[in-house]
């Protein structure tokens, strides 16, 4: 199969360091894409490939992502919120409106580890909510929530180049439309915090968007692009994206808690969000970068 390995460095990639991976792994040629990462050709098994380039990358400071050359430029991008497209957990912020976010992120560490129910975690730690004003989630969006390093270049040269992105969150509606739009992400779908008289109840609406709905999710954005499944790309750290990363053309973990990282295609783990598009064959000349989200 015709393949391409991907290598992303966070701030320059020496040439040394890409000449192992071309001799170890007899590839065809390999080309720069900028500063501070290249491409590798080669024709191989995936599953051995990936093998190899993780022995070979080691404990390098480099991220290394090896997919089929065909389909890499996507068409669909879906991607988890919390500690993926932001750096927080919502739900940890906004207990802490309260003076619970040490409880509350416990338990979130936890469900996103794939030790708890994804459902009854996020209806018990809903429930310590109760009493919390609406108006904190504005001020938690204004002071507290910010983007992932590479988020906001991911989402705008995405638009640029007619990939729909998508955000699928287990976490709320009224931090995810906010943070899509934020970001230019085209369409964000999350649970529902239940409110009355501007005041959060301690419910969640139902059904919950759980593992399962982010993968019907992902199917149905590829269904209505009229895409296959190669086409696709997913993006998450926690157990609840393991599935739409599974069903994935290309599924990635993003600074994942371990077991995601093990079972995606790829990890990200040493450079930011830009890195998808690297994956994608994208040159960062073709870059989008709104100002403050760094370096191509
Ligand atoms: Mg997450």
């Amino acid at each position: 199969m015709d393949l391409v390995v991907t290598l992303v460095a966070p701030v320059s990639l020496d040439p040394s360091r890409v000449v192992p991976f071309v001799r170890e792994l007899g590839a065809l040629r390999a080309e720069r894409l900028g500063t501070r990462a290249a491409d590798v050709f080669l024709c191989a098994d995936l599953a051995a490939t990936r093998a190899a380039v993780k022995a070979l990358a080691g404990d390098d400071a480099l991220d290394a992502l090896v997919q089929p050359l065909a389909h890499r430029t996507k068409r669909l991008v879906v991607s988890d919120m919390d500690s993926t497209m932001i750096e927080q957990e919502c739900i940890d912020e906004l207990a802490g409106v309260h003076g619970l976010k040490p409880r509350v992120a416990a338990i979130t560490e936890r469900a996103m580890r794939g030790e708890l129910d994804f459902a009854a975690a996020l209806t018990e730690r809903v429930g310590l909510l109760k009493g919390i004003p609406e108006a904190s989630i504005d001020e938690l969006l204004a002071r507290v929530i910010t983007p992932s390093p590479g988020a906001a270049t991911l989402a705008a040269t995405c638009r640029a180049h007619g990939v729909r992105t998508v955000l699928v969150s287990g976490g709320f509606t009224a931090f995810a439309e906010p943070v899509a739009a934020r970001l230019g992400i085209d369409v964000a779908f999350a649970n529902r915090l239940i409110a009355a008289d501007g005041v959060l109840t301690g419910e969640v609406a139902h059904p919950i968007l759980g593992a399962d709905a982010k993968r019907e999710r992902l199917l149905a954005e590829a269904d209505a692009l009229g895409v296959s499944l190669d086409d696709t790309m997913a993006i998450g750290d926690g157990a609840n994206d393991l599935a739409m990363i599974e069903k994935a053309g290309l599924g990635l973990a993003y600074k994942a808690k371990p077991k995601v990282a093990a079972a995606a295609d790829g990890a990200i783990q040493h450079t930011d969000l830009k890195t998808v598009l690297y994956a994608m064959g994208i040159a960062p000349e073709r870059f989008v970068v709104p100002e403050g989200d760094g370096a191509p």
